[in-house]
């Protein structure tokens, strides 16, 4: 959600903050801009893509050394060129982007009004701005003073980076709550809201810290707090390659990171998960298995996809650690008063780490006394930072917004989080603990196996591209997972899908089914197989048209469905992590047959940094 790229060095500045645009497109925007800084500010902004800002600006004098960059994902006012960022301060010395809310902009805004400030657009950003400049022209301060003096009296969640005319060798960038990353490079430095914009420059990386001010000139990087006092720089080695950004032959990054799953769970599973010596090694587990093993009770608090995965993991906590699990919506969580004891853990999924709902809930949590372990992938994002202990899903940077191979990372980490917990408590036999390695370790091979279905999901796609609305039913730890399906074909292919507890369907939303209706089952070999054929028949006999992933080797199912996905037998606790795969596929091959862009969903951020 909104991209921040800025530069400052010896490099013509427009074609790296452009291209780390480009790296940031992913995250979701409507519109893009650019501020430089040569004999005088130029400001360039436009609603639409990076490219349309790219070719309104050809033919323009873009030379410059240091400039500031900006996708805009609106909170403040409706996509537009004049709200658009970067803003220019009143006197126009001053340009500012911003990635956030300014909660109390309306009182500012007053205040600034009455002295005669007018405002260009409708953002809260044009107006922390203009604080900023009043606060100069009152104090007769410089930025860096009247940016600590503001951002005291501001309430909400940002990153800014400002650029000032009278100063063109300092950027000053402040953090609260918003992802940003320093990149250090040789007498120069980059700006980014992730390192991707970043890596192919340099992989030395500081990421800054809420209430931190940061000075940039080429060859000097300050870091201060809000009181004025200087903090030293924890400058960090990026372990990231340019490929891993990349789209590498694949029309879509959805498409490659479904692809790459056989591998991102062997990484996940790789030094962890050792079945010649029957051992698990997650040294976030180990070093705080005292406090893990006694939990009174597991809260997990996710959005999105990654909630879907907390559900699944509720029920793997459930049956391997015999301890109580709930899961929450964070949105929902950070402003209930839920009951929290000194003993709950509570366990934070979120793929970019930097879910504000998500980083709220956990202090929230925290202030009540509970620990905090987080489940995140980007490695050095806040949620990771701010954890009492965690695990990384290692799943590589994940482009495509819509959740696919971060969400069975999560289902791995989690699944070896509670194996073992449950060998440490004896809630399992060992028996049970040596199979499920076993089963673990045969998910990548057995993830392999099912990508060649590609082919033949694609035909079932065009098939069923024209639906209105469709129905996914599961049961067990295949519900999550039909959870999951419709949330993908909702996002990529804007149809609308709904996921149930199969039983439950018969209690409203077996009254939706008829001959159009398509009824996704995921229905592979478990302990309520007999069930849920008995489901399939129920809406077979209201001629609904069903679709159905299962396993292996079944042969009642395909009697009753003509539309199937096979995957390869596992083990129920560890199937979601196959059956999910075709509903990927076909929620991928139905938005590309519809024509959308089913890497950038319309609407959709990929990392929800506003709450
Ligand atoms: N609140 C600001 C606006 O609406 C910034 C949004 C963003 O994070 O892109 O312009």
């Amino acid at each position: 959600m909104c991209g921040i790229v800025a530069y400052i060095g010896h490099r013509e500045a427009y074609p790296v903050i452009l291209k780390g645009l480009k790296r940031l497109e992913y995250r979701g925007y409507d519109s893009a801009g650019v501020a430089l800084l040569n004999d005088g500010l130029k400001v360039f902004k436009k609603k639409g893509m990076v490219a349309d800002l790219e070719e309104s600006l050809i033919g323009e004098n873009l030379h410059a050394h240091s400039g500031i960059g900006h996708t805009r994902w609106a909170t403040h006012g409706e996509p537009s060129d004049r709200n658009a960022h970067p803003h220019q301060s009143s006197n126009g010395k001053l340009a500012m982007i911003h990635n956030g809310i300014i909660e109390n902009y309306t009182q500012l805004k007053n205040e600034l009004q009455k002295k005669g400030y007018q405002f260009k657009s409708d953002t809260d950003t044009e107006v922390l701005l203009n604080f900023i400049e009043d606060i100069q022209k009152n104090n007769q301060c410089g930025l860096e003073e009247a940016v600590r003096i503001a951002l005291k009296r501001v309430v909400g969640a940002y990153v800014i980076v400002l650029i000032d005319q009278d100063h063109p060798d300092t950027l000053i960038a402040a953090r609260k709550g918003s992802p940003l990353v320093i990149g250090v490079g040789k007498g120069e430095h980059f700006l980014a809201s992730d390192a991707s914009p970043i890596i192919e420059y340099t992989k030395e990386v500081v990421y800054v810290n809420d209430y931190e001010l940061a000075i940039l000139k080429p060859d000097e990087l300050i870091l201060k707090n809000l009181g004025n006092e200087k903090i030293t720089p924890f400058i960090q080695k990026l372990d990231l390659e340019l490929a891993a950004i990349e789209k590498g032959g694949y029309d879509h990054f959805m498409l490659k990171e479904i692809f790459e799953q056989p591998d991102t769970i062997f990484d996940c599973l790789r030094g962890r998960l050792d079945i010649h010596k029957g051992t698990i090694t997650m040294a976030g587990v180990q070093n705080h298995m005292e406090k893990l093993m006694h939990a009174n009770r597991i809260i997990i608090v996710a959005c999105g996809t990654s909630w879907h995965a907390g559900l699944i993991a509720e029920y793997v906590f459930e049956e391997l650690c015999r301890v109580p699990v709930e899961v929450e919506y964070a949105s929902e969580f950070r402003y209930r008063n839920p009951v929290i004891r000194q003993g709950d853990v509570i366990i934070a999924i979120s793929q970019s780490g930097e879910t504000a709902d998500t980083i709220v809930a956990i202090e929230k949590a925290r202030e009540q006394g509970a620990f905090i372990f987080g489940v995140v992938n980007v490695v050095g994002s806040s949620i990771a930072r701010i954890s009492d202990a965690g695990a990384y899903t290692h799943a590589g940077p994940e482009i495509g917004v819509a959740s696919t191979k971060a969400f069975t990372a999560q289902l791995a980490v989690l699944t070896m989080i509670a194996l073992k917990i449950a060998k440490e408590k004896k809630t399992i036999s060992e028996e049970r603990y040596l199979q499920l390695l076993n089963e673990m370790h045969e998910i990548p091979e057995k993830l392999r196996e099912i990508l060649p279905l590609n082919e033949q999901i694609r035909a079932l796609a065009e098939k069923h591209k024209d639906a209105k609305d469709a129905l996914y039913l599961g049961r067990g730890y295949n519900f999550p997972v039909a959870l999951e399906g419709a949330l993908k074909l909702k996002e990529i292919s804007y149809i609308h899908a709904e996921g149930y507890a199969a039983a439950e369907m018969k209690h409203g939303p077996i009254a939706l089914v008829d001959e159009q209706l398509p009824v996704v089952f995921v229905a592979t070999r478990d302990s309520y197989h007999e069930k849920i054929i008995s489901n399939i028949q129920e809406i077979k006999a209201r001629k609904g048209k069903i679709i159905a992933v299962i396993s292996e080797g079944d042969e009642v199912i395909p009697m009753m469905a003509p539309d199937i996905m096979r995957v390869p037998n596992a083990d129920e606790l560890v199937a979601p992590m196959l059956s999910v795969i075709p509903l990927q596929l076909f929620a991928y091959h139905i938005g590309v047959a519809k024509g959308y862009n089913v890497d950038k969903p319309r609407n959709l951020a990929k990392s929800v940094t506003v709450e």
